[in-house]
């Protein structure tokens, strides 16, 4: 490899370490705006898809922490964060596991966040975006 197309590699590098970063901080404004507790469903229609698995799972708990229900869509508050993780229900004798329940204020919110989180991808939007 000689000089200049050892240069034109780094500049290649750069742009796309360039472009990453610019996806990232949109990414993180969407975030960001999910913690608020009124958000307007078009925007987060718009938006939502945006995210991967882990960053909903970030704004859930992220909400959460402020006492809010980890439904972007839901403004309710949630009660204070119960100790008991197991939940054994008397009717079916099934064990429900708590911990992810407990950031919502109902089980419908519940319910709707993980159909959303379900259709959500796995994969960072840098990564789609740019195929890498
Ligand atoms: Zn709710």
């Amino acid at each position: 490899m000689d000089e200049t197309e050892k240069t034109r590699k780094q500049m290649q590098i750069f742009a796309a370490r360039e472009k990453i970063l610019k996806i990232k901080k949109i990414v993180f404004k969407i975030i960001e705006e999910m913690l608020e507790k009124e958000i307007s469903e078009d925007w987060f229609l718009e938006n939502c898809p945006k995210l991967c698995t882990t960053e909903y799972e970030d704004v859930i708990v992220e909400r959460s922490i402020d006492r809010l229900c980890g439904y972007p869509l839901c403004s309710n508050s949630i009660k204070q964060v119960k100790k008991q993780t197991y939940h054994i229900c008397c009717l079916d004798n099934k064990v429900y596991d708590l911990t992810e329940r407990k950031y919502f204020c109902s089980n419908e919110c519940f319910k709707a966040s993980n159909i959303l989180k379900h259709q959500l991808s796995s994969l960072p939007l840098y990564m789609r975006l740019l195929q890498l």
